[in-house]
């Protein structure tokens, strides 16, 4: 039996530009056969050649050749040593926030994803582990947050719904300076926009179900370290132990995503760029939160962080009926949860991704029944236009 040593070494395709290796990965080819596409290696144990030898794979809660090559392809994409994937976006949070102890303290963006809500607070509240929430744009907000005992600043970078944008390097400068983690939760740019591990940041994770998978049909996420041996060992436990690793078939349908991150994201950026133009017009629509915009806050720090301004516009309407009628009669644009996928989707945060924040919360960040997010697919955006207008102005 030929041992598998040519899965041990990979190219981390340093010369090459990202759109190279978003389609070449880490491996990229299988190195036993030569198939183009890594196969969905579909096998839950690895046979051993003798005793204490190994073909690098013994089961595949711990590690399979089609989620590897996964793994891998995210750490050169995000420039860490090593990634991991996951069975959901929860799930890479979930290892992450493993990461704290008992009695310490972590600092969290205000208006994040709601399930990172639930995690923080219904799930590691018993365990001891406090949080905070404050307006990651505003360093002077966390650092009137910062505890003795605050070992962690977790940053969604831009914010979702709110679109606010943390400067990721001053977060990972302040966070060296108390000793605790930054931890970049990168969903909504991906590393071809934004690199939160080039600017200071300790780990980044993702729901690869949005723009990683990109079509809309696969729950996945990804966590990549750095630079820490020992956070990867802690990673690498976390999966093993909880068994929330990614399956063969899936971490191929996130690979063959990836192949295609680039053009896709340029087209999202693009699409997004000329819908929330066109919005603006619209006498119906009462205010946009859209990073693109140079009036917005925070633009300076998004052109000094990052490469596009990503697919996303949230936007508030003249009333609660206008909202209605969009979403009754939207066609093209689906009424749909999540995001980053090829399809256009719009979405009413207050009861769908953020219907398990508290109201409170909601009112004072804007989240009002007024309030709609868009996630601007790939399609010809004259078409998501027309269908848009038909909606709200038909
Ligand atoms: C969707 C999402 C998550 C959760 O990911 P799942 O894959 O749905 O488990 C976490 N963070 C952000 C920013 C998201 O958009």
């Amino acid at each position: 039996m030929k041992n598998f040593s040519n899965y041990t070494d990979f190219d981390r395709k340093e010369d090459l530009h990202f759109e190279s290796k978003v389609v070449h990965g880490a491996l990229g080819t299988e190195p036993l056969t030569g198939a183009v596409s890594m196969p969905i290696f579909q096998a839950a144990t690895f046979r051993h050649p003798a005793l204490g030898e190994s073909t690098g794979f013994a089961y595949s809660r711990l590690e399979n050749p089609t989620r590897q090559e996964l793994e891998r392809t995210m750490a050169i994409l995000e420039g860490g040593i090593r990634g991991f994937a996951f069975s959901s976006g929860q799930a890479a949070n979930m290892a992450v926030f493993s990461l704290l102890n008992p009695g310490e303290h972590v600092i969290l963006s205000d208006d994040i994803y709601g399930g990172t809500f639930r995690i923080i607070g219904d799930v590691f509240g018993k365990y001891g582990i406090t949080h905070t929430y404050v307006d990651m744009s505003d360093l002077d907000e966390i650092k009137a947050a910062i505890r003795p005992n605050t070992k962690m600043l977790f940053v969604e970078t831009p914010t979702n719904p709110m679109m606010k944008v943390a400067d990721i390097r001053a977060v990972a400068d302040l966070a060296k300076e108390i000793g605790a983690l930054t931890v970049v939760d990168n969903t909504f740019l991906t590393p071809y926009f934004q690199k939160p591990l080039q600017l200071g940041a300790d780990i980044v994770t993702h729901s690869s179900t949005k723009y990683l998978g990109g079509h809309n049909d696969t729950i996945s996420g990804i966590v990549v370290v750095k630079e820490s041996e020992e956070l990867s060992q802690k990673i690498h436990m976390h999966i093993k132990s909880h068994g929330s690793q990614l399956a063969p078939l899936d971490s191929w349908l996130i690979l063959r995503g990836i192949k295609t991150l680039a053009v896709r994201m340029d087209r999202h950026n693009e699409n997004a760029q000329k819908l929330a133009a066109w919005l603006k017009t619209q006498p119906k629509v009462k205010k946009i939160y859209y990073v693109g915009f140079p009036e917005h806050k925070d633009y300076a720090v998004t052109k000094k962080q990052t490469m596009g301004f990503g697919g996303m516009i949230s936007f508030t309407v003249d009333s609660f009926e206008t909202v209605e009628n969009i979403l009754r009669k939207v066609d093209l644009i689906m009424f749909a949860e999540s995001l980053g996928g090829t399809e256009t989707l719009i979405t009413y945060p207050t009861t769908q991704t953020h219907e398990d924040t508290p109201l409170a919360v909601k009112e004072s960040l804007g989240i009002t029944d007024c309030f709609l997010r868009m996630s601007v697919g790939i399609e010809n955006v004259e078409d998501i236009i027309v269908d848009l207008d038909r909606a709200l102005n038909g």
